[in-house]
């Protein structure tokens, strides 16, 4: 079986890339003016005291109209086209009206992660040059120590907040159509193998982050949507938030912090029919019986690799199987085992699919590569401010993208992640990703978290060294480190076993939740 793309596919996402992609595409039209004023753009989710759910709609109408008043607020304080501007609020009502504001006019929004400390924030704001952010109560502390900035504070009533100044102004008349190639974001990298990296965001990646939507994810009508993902982040902020608007549908906005009997109170209590997380969020799910017997439509899983433990406990726990997606920062989501009826194929363990309407990938120098030009919904306009960096992501000839992760193709055209190029181990003339070491390690009862790099090595070129949190209560010994070594030798590969296992209390991780292994190295 080869996967192809039925034609009707293929007429869908080429209209969607004329429309988004088109020299007056104009965001506010696209993403809240031609939808229905009084339907649910998203729905809030909040817990009282007493730990109920409080449930409101937000309909396209609330954010049509304070986001206008907000608009021109903000032109006020000299916000004009390609002005960037910082937001550092949780899920709320107010991020989405300041998103669609700045759509407004034109300017550029710069996503800041609730869970940021102020260096975290402040090399975001001067890299992309932002003297005003749009920020929370419980947030806004953040900012006092960076000097010469606006901000403005939703929650608060002063002269800057929130509600005051879109209380106190009239709506902006005529948006701005910044077009195709026009900026609407600027959101950092995750910062797993250094510092991250600006990636702007131009209208016409919304064709494919409806393209995802529609074929990777199957939003249907009918579907209760939850993604559980941070919008601080480009899975959460293009799938949570501005696929849902460009797509009409509206996304579960949960004002709470995870955890498994929320999410579980979340499913049963909305109904919840697709759903959408991190590993991360299914593997602490797997952990428990908090979800188990609930019966979901369909489960998808992004930013990391989806660990075997989870696929097999989804199909029973959740009534369905995860299915592993594949992107980056610098182009959303672009293989996936797709869920649309059009789309489907079986799973085929351990492949995260194949390439979505749109792209056309391949494997070029071991890594992950996109075809540029047969790629029509590629859309990265190359990083801010960093011609060197951007330069190193494609071939002398600019046909391909290399993703910086290796992986490799079947004869069938499935993908397989294998790691990041950085972490692969290379021992003895060996190649070895880290993550089919960890995979074996993780099934371990006693291990709950786990990390494999290489350390130099004068024989062997490198060596595996793992890092092991155990759970609660326990030490290691030397006993658990040949009984986690035997795991290896006998789950995996013989030669493949870590020389050195230490018992370490937490792995370093971005803030976004991914293992950053390049300080692992780094360490004495
Ligand atoms: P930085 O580029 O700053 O080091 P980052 O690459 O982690 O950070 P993101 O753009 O958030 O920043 O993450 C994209 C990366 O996440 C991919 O390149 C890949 O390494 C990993 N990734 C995403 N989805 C998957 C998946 N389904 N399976 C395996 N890895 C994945
Ligand atoms: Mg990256």
């Amino acid at each position: 079986m080869t996967n192809t793309v039925p034609s009707t596919v293929d007429t869908a996402v080429a209209y969607w890339l004329a429309r988004y992609g088109a020299a007056d595409a104009d965001a506010a039209h696209l993403l809240v003016d031609r939808h229905d004023p009084t339907a649910a753009a998203f729905i809030s989710v909040a817990l009282d005291e007493a730990g109920a759910l409080v449930t409101t709609p937000i309909t396209y109408g609330e954010l049509a109209d304070d986001s206008r008043r907000l608009a021109t607020a903000l032109a006020g304080l000299g916000v004009g086209t390609g002005t960037r501007v910082g937001v550092l609020m949780g899920k709320r009502a107010e991020l989405v009206v300041t998103l669609l504001a700045l759509a407004r006019l034109g300017a550029v929004y710069i996503p800041l992660f609730t869970a940021f400390a102020t260096p975290a924030i402040e090399m975001r704001l001067r890299g992309g040059g932002a003297s005003i952010v749009v920020t929370e109560t419980g947030q806004a502390d953040k900012l006092t120590p960076i000097d010469g900035l606006t901000t403005i504070v939703a929650g608060d009533t002063g002269v800057l907040g929130f509600d005051t100044l879109v209380a106190g102004s009239e709506p902006l008349a005529e948006s701005v159509a910044v077009g195709g190639d026009g900026h609407l974001i600027l959101l950092f990298t995750s910062g797993t193998t250094g510092t991250p990296k600006g990636v702007p965001v131009p209208m016409r990646a919304l064709a494919s982050f409806r393209t995802y939507m529609r074929y990777g994810l199957d939003v249907r009508d009918d579907d209760v949507f939850w993604n559980a993902a941070d919008p601080g982040w480009a899975y959460g902020l293009y799938y949570g938030i501005l696929g849902p608007l460009v797509i009409g549908r509206p996304n579960i906005l949960l004002q709470a912090g995870f955890s498994p009997e929320i999410t579980a109170k979340v499913f049963a209590e909305l109904g919840v029919t697709n759903f959408a997380a991190a590993p991360t969020v299914y593997r602490s799910l797997s952990k428990t019986p908090a979800v188990d017997g609930f019966g979901l439509r369909r489960a998808s899983s992004a930013g990391e690799p989806l660990t075997p433990d989870v696929i097999g406990w989804a199909r029973t726990a959740l009534g369905t199987e995860v299915r592993d997606h594949y992107g980056q920062t610098e182009h959303g989501m672009f293989i996936n085992n797709h869920w649309a009826d059009e789309l489907r194929a079986p799973l085929i363990p351990g492949s995260m699919g194949w390439p979505m309407p749109g792209f056309a990938t391949g494997i070029v120098r071991e890594q992950i590569a996109i075809d540029v030009p047969a790629s029509p919904a590629f859309w990265f306009p190359g990083y801010l401010d960093a011609p060197e960096k951007t330069a190193a992501r494609y071939t002398d000839d600019g046909r391909w993208y290399l993703t910086g992760d290796t992986g490799r193709v079947d004869e069938d055209g499935n993908f397989y992640f294998s790691a990041r190029d950085d972490d692969v181990i290379i021992m003895a003339g060996y190649r070895i990703g880290p993550f089919d070491v960890e995979s074996v390690l993780i099934t371990h009862p006693s291990v709950i978290d786990v990390a494999v790099v290489g350390r130099p090595d004068e024989l062997r070129g490198e060596v595996l060294e793992a890092f092991v949190v155990l759970a609660e209560g326990l030490t290691g010994d030397d006993a658990l480190e040949t009984e986690l070594q035997q795991l290896v030798k006998t789950g995996f590969a013989a030669h493949a076993y870590p020389r050195t296992v230490h018992f370490v209390e937490s792995l370093p991780k971005t803030p976004s939740g991914k293992i950053q292994r390049f300080l692992l190295r780094r360490r004495e």
